[in-house]
């Protein structure tokens, strides 16, 4: 089992932040950002190379999560980011969509 397959199933600790049938929102563990978040499919996909046809509306569930999560959060802006695949710098094969915000200093916000 992976491990956010772990953190889904309650077998390895994560700061929650947000939770429904179908995805997971929490804290990255190594934070790039003053705010970064992580929101996750509870259904194993390795990444979006690997999502099916049946796998579009949970896909775009994750963004409306996004949306829902960052507002309760009070954050004014924030990036969103996918890697896809080693080369392009995924660790973590379970698919995950990095939220980032929180910066002060505009200039900090361009990692990416
Ligand atoms: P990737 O490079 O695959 O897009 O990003 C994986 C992210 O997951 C990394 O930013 C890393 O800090 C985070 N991460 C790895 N293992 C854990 C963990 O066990 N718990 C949490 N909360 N984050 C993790
Ligand atoms: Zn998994």
């Amino acid at each position: 089992m992976c491990i956010f397959c772990e953190i889904v199933n309650k077998k390895a600790p994560a700061s929650i932040i947000y939770e429904d049938d179908l995805s997971l929102v929490f804290k990255n563990i190594r934070p790039s950002a003053p705010i970064h978040l992580l929101i996750i499919p509870k259904k194993h996909i390795g990444s979006i190379d690997h999502i099916n046809p049946e796998d579009e509306l949970l896909v775009g569930h994750l963004l409306y999560v996004a949306k829902k999560v960052a507002s309760q959060e009070n954050l004014l802006g924030y990036k969103l980011v996918v890697n896809v695949g080693k080369e392009g710098g995924q660790e973590i094969f379970h698919l995950h969509i990095h939220l980032l915000s929180g910066w002060n200093n505009a200039r900090d916000k361009d990692i990416i």
